[in-house]
Parts: C-alpha cells; structure tokens; sequence
C-alpha cells in the first residue's frame, strides 16, 4: 500500500511551500488509504533546531495534516547510512577516493575555464588505495553510470533525462564517516517503504543522483512527482512580502486552516474551476496527474475570500474560541479580556459579524464595540460624522430613547424612523452618525441589533459621550 512523507529541515518555520509539500503527501496518503510518515532532516546540525522542530509539528497539527508513527530523525539513522555505504564499497558499486582539497580545486578550476559544469573525474575510481598519501581519510563515492541516461518518471514533469556524462561519482560518505544529505535521502525513503515521493522541483536533479543509488542497491525506485515552487503574486520568487512566512504567522494574521488547506491546494492542483471545495472532496477528487505542472502565484487577495467564505460557514462558538486565542497570541491584550469578560453578548454578535469580515482579526476588530471603554476611541471617519448638526440629531434621540419602553430591534427600528421622517431627512443621515457614536466607527452590525446587545445605559452613555 501506499506510503509518502514529508521530510522538512528543521532550519527554520514550516513555510507555505512546505505545508504545500506536506498537504499534497497527506492527501495522496488518505486518497489511496496509504500512510504518511514525517522524517526530519536534521542531519546539518548547524542549522538544525528544536525550536524549528517543534514549529514544524505544530503547523502540521494546527493545518490538521496528520502523520503516521512517530517522526523519524535523519541524523540519528547516520549508521545506517553508513552501512549501506559500506555495502555499495564491499560491491564494488562504490570507491574510496582520496584526492586532496587541493585536487579537488584545480579540478573544479578546469572546469569553469572551459566552461563545464563542476565534476570530479573518477581518478580514484580504479586507483588502488594503496597509492593514497599517507594519513589522508577518504570519502565513499558511488560509481555512477559514464554513459547513457537517467530518467526519472514524473508524475508531473513527464520522463526528465539526464544524460550520464553530466552526473559525477558524487560522494555518498565524507571522510569524518557522516553520509551525504544524496545518500541519507535514499537510505530513509527504502527503509521508511515510500512508495511515492512528492516534493518541490527544486529537488529534481537530485533525484537523478538518487536514481544512482537506488539502481545501485538494486532497490526499487519510488513514484516520483516534483510540484513546481510557488511565487510571488508578481511571478517573482516568493518573498516575505508576499507571503513566504511562517504557518504559524498565517494562523496569527486570522486565517482559518480550511481556508489554508483549500488555498494551498489551489495553488499548485485543480479540480476543473472547483475554487472552494472541503477536505474530503480534495482527498476525493485528487490525482497526482492533475498536480500543475506550471509554478503558482500566491496571492492574498484570493486567500482573503477563500478565509471569508469559511468565516461565515463556521460555527460561532468556534469561531469565538478562535477570537480568544488569537488575540491572546497576539498580545491583543484588552481585546483578550474584553473577548472573555463579555463570553454570551459576543457569542450572539459573532452572526452578525461573519459576513462583514474576512479574517478573524477583523473579526476581532468588529467585536471591540461590545466591550470597548467610554469614552468610545473613535476612527478618522467615524469622527468626520460627528459634526454639529450631527451632535443636535442625536441629542434629540437620547430623549426618544429613554422615553422608550421596549428596546428591541422593533422598537428603536421605528422610534429613529419616526424621527427621520419628522425631521424630513433619509434615515442614513441619522443611522450614520448614530453607528459612529455607538461604534466609533463607519461600519458595524446593524445600528440597532448593536443596541440590543449593549443594552440601553451603555448605548445612551456612548450617546450622551459624543454629544455633550
Ligand atoms: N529536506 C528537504 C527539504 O526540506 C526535502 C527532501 C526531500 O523531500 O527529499 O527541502
């Protein structure tokens, strides 16, 4: 059955084109009722962190993208790589190669004077070790075949050939016993039993080299398919500006990870002109032939809309926890306490608030006049309302307003319609500068369902603030 993995280097955050990397693995893995292994390539130990490790596993989990056992360390398999080294030298597949850093320089001198690529010349290839210097350690290099061609059969680029004269005898083990990121790769992905390989493009002349290793060992060679990497909505390669940032800044900007999970998706897969779709229709509707073949734009504006259609399919109360936790993340924190001081009036706001946002910190934002202090901050265009005309209007409301006995939607609905007409004026020319003074802003839930939910003393105090 099916096996695939995702082997992130844990040098940094899970980025966007990693959690592509990863949605893809998945989704394949649950089509086919395969698993999905994690291995981490934490064999530069430089570079490798736990912090990265830990960012990498909880995207993951925030993004609901699942793996099967435990994850596996690259590093921690270094014997084993070693082993198979052995293995390919025991064969004659392979050979100590004892050149000098100094050799190895003019060589690669050579090379760049007449205009080739770098490539070590298989000097030690048939050399007896017993000609080495003295002292020197050697590295393991794998005999790659010197003439015909590598194929690597893509699922997405098609049979990408290699020919062989281009492909070196590339080391598999350094001199200090540690293998080669080539070797390792190979190793893990038999011994793991991937049956398919799905990662970026950037990894496809790698994969010719570990096409030599796997022919080698007489291994059978995984489903190969290399998705091309995603730009910049500007074609360029994806920056910070455009979005190349961690996942977790994703959940921290209030995007939601169905929304994520169904951009990512569309971003280098299509069903047909399906933009929205669930979970279970992607892993439904996946194949690894209808992956892009072309490199993707990322672009936020379509995120925005994806995120927006989600706000307002979700269930409220969710989306409440997920107000309070981002805004707890995001050291909002008045906005955090207001979000759980007023738990039941904003869990009635939250429909009226869905379909006016697109993210849960507008969400956030739209929720501040429930529990926002008097005097109301007010916003550039929320203050230009409240002109002197504006200020007489609303004081004659406040009186109409207490003189009420209901203060249901209803009732204040007719008791300002009432007054519009009386003053010969459009009911907007009062709702507006009403919403200012009730919201501090210019766009709100409906002026009086607002009222209702912060009651009649705190909707007449935010009055009488604006007005005195
Ligand atoms: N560790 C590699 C990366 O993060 C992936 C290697 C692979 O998928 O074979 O780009």
């Amino acid at each position: 059955s099916v096996v695939t993995r995702f082997a992130p280097s844990p040098t940094g955050f899970l980025h966007i084109g990693g959690a592509r990397t990863a949605l893809f693995n998945w989704v394949f893995a649950q089509k086919m009722g395969g698993k999905m292994l994690l291995r981490i390539e934490d064999t530069d130990r430089e570079r490798s962190t736990d912090a990265a490790v830990t960012a990498i596993l909880d995207g993951m989990t925030w993004l609901g993208l699942t793996w099967d056992g435990e994850p596996i360390s690259q590093f921690a398999r270094a014997d084993r790589h070693a082993e198979i080294a052995h293995e390919l030298l025991a064969q004659g597949k392979a050979y100590k190669c004892y050149s000098t850093p100094e050799e190895l320089t003019e060589m690669r001198e050579r090379a760049r004077a007449e205009g080739r690529p770098p490539r070590y010349d298989g000097r030690w290839r048939d050399r007896d070790p017993s000609e080495a210097l003295a002292g020197l350690k050697p590295v393991i290099r794998i005999k790659a075949p010197q003439s015909g061609e590598i194929v690597v059969k893509d699922h997405v680029q098609g049979d990408v050939v290699f020919r062989a004269e281009n492909l070196d005898d590339f080391i598999i083990l350094r001199s200090d016993g540690t293998p080669t990121y080539m070797h390792a790769v190979v190793v893990d992905d038999h011994d793991m039993g991937v049956t398919h390989i799905i990662r970026g493009d950037d990894h496809l002349t790698n994969a010719a080299r570990q096409i030599v290793i796997y022919q080698a060992m007489g291994w059978d060679v995984p489903e190969m398919a290399h998705i091309p990497l995603i730009h910049g909505s500007d074609g360029a390669k994806l920056s910070k500006r455009h979005g190349a940032i961690g996942i977790e800044a994703y959940r921290q900007m209030g995007y939601l990870p169905e929304a994520l999970r169904n951009y990512l998706a569309r971003l280098g897969w299509a069903h047909g002109d399906d933009e929205i779709f669930s979970t279970d229709q992607m892993v439904d509707w996946f194949s690894l032939e209808a992956l892009n073949k072309g490199a993707s734009r990322f672009d936020f504006v379509k995120l925005d809309n994806l995120n927006g259609h989600y706000i307002r399919s979700a269930d409220p109360a969710r989306l409440y926890d997920v107000m309070v936790e981002t805004a707890s993340e995001t050291g909002r924190n008045s906005d955090y306490a207001g979000l759980v001081a007023n738990k039941q009036t904003i869990l009635s706001a939250i429909p009226e608030l869905q379909p006016r946002a697109k993210t849960v910190l507008e969400l956030i934002d739209l929720a501040q006049f429930i529990y926002a202090a008097r005097p109301l901050p007010m916003d550039e265009k929320a203050a230009l309302l409240l002109d002197a005309d504006a200020a007489a209007h609303l004081s004659k409301l406040v009186d109409i307003f207490e003189a009420l006995n209901d203060w249901t939607v209803e009732a204040l609905d007719g008791a300002v319609r009432s007054y519009a007409e009386s003053v010969e004026l459009k009911l907007g020319k009062i709702a507006q500068p009403l919403r200012a003074a009730l919201t501090g802003r210019t766009i709100s839930p409906g002026i009086f369902e607002v009222m209702t939910l912060i009651g009649r003393e705190e909707s007449l105090g935010r009055i009488r603030d604006v007005v005195a």
